[in-house]
């Protein structure tokens, strides 16, 4: 199954998010059915992060939005379970801080955007400038209106300079939210990540929709969609979004550099080390077994 086919939100294209089931697994019927091909895409981003890396002419930027307990957190822990922490980072998007609301939106997002050879996630982004911002009214329609377009000229800006961009909203219903807040409220483990605003923004759940579905429409493009991931289901969440990433990464035309060396002349720099190295053992023998020897004696 393409994945990135069947999720993808068509640019300009109208979404209905309640058309949409959180519940949907394919083919799937379970995780321990759908665990030889999670790991398969898990070993492969992991060569493939790792050519990026090497390669270092091109950078992948993953955004990953959601109501609160649709399971950002998880999408970023199973991602990084495949990949060398060496040229990956994760950034939170929490409430500005004060330098950060002293400059434009999008000021912060391309702080930490990724440099070539970087694969980095946003758990939030920017968007939460159409979306939070929007619902809370923080600022004036005419302010957050005109910011779809400032949007796809900055993932513009950013795709032209050699990052690929995939955008995930993971979709779940409000039962299935209500069921993980009461899992944190019975886990001593996840108590700490309740918040009062859980409940709060919960009852602005129409609101949010109508945010998210106008951004998902206005902010789909051909170098930085939109996936609507169903994440009823945290194993088909990661099966789908690993196969994503997967995908895109496989296209991205990776290659190891050539080596910035003269192969042969270190190569014979190599042998002559060797050498030496082989003349200092014998030499270090030698004068163990003499050592063996005069305690021998001793005895
Ligand atoms: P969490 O992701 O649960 O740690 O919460 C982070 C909080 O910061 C969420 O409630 C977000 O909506 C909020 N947040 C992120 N970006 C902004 C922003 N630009 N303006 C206002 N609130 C934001
Ligand atoms: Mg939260």
């Amino acid at each position: 199954m393409d994945y990135r086919k069947k999720f993808v939100v068509e640019p300009g294209k109208k979404v209905h998010l309640n058309k949409i089931d959180p519940l949907y697994t394919g083919k799937h019927e379970s995780h321990a059915q759908a665990m030889p091909k999670i790991q398969e895409h898990l070993e492969n981003m992991d060569k493939m992060q790792y050519l990026l890396y090497a390669d270092g002419g091109q950078s992948l930027l993953v955004v990953l939005q959601a109501l609160d307990a649709a399971g950002k957190d998880g999408v970023v822990r199973h991602l990084f379970s495949g990949m060398n922490p060496q040229g990956t980072s994760v950034f939170g998007f929490k409430q500005p801080s004060k330098e950060e609301a002293a400059h434009d939106f999008l000021w912060r997002a391309h702080q930490h955007a990724p440099g070539k050879g970087e694969l980095v996630i946003f758990n939030r982004s920017h968007y939460e400038d159409v979306l939070v911002v929007r619902v809370h009214k923080l600022v004036e329609k005419g302010v957050w209106s005109k910011r779809y377009d400032l949007i796809n000229d900055f993932e513009k800006m950013l795709s032209s300079n050699g990052t690929r961009i995939l955008k995930f909203f993971l979709h779940i219903s409000p039962d299935e939210q209500l069921s993980r807040f009461k899992q944190r409220l019975d886990d001593p483990a996840r108590n700490w990540k309740i918040s009062d605003a859980d409940y709060s923004e919960r009852e602005l759940w129409p609101e949010y929709t109508q945010a998210y579905e106008d951004a998902l429409e206005l902010t789909s493009t051909p170098y930085a969609p939109w996936y609507v991931i169903p994440a009823n289901h945290k194993w088909f969440r990661n099966l789908a979004i690993s196969e994503i990433v997967a995908d895109t990464m496989s296209e991205m035309g990776l290659k190891l550099p050539p080596a910035h060396v003269d192969m042969e002349d270190i190569r014979s720099k190599y042998h002559a080390a060797e050498e030496k190295q082989a003349g200092k053992k014998s030499g270090k023998i030698d004068v163990e077994s003499k050592k063996n020897k005069k305690s021998k004696s001793k005895a």
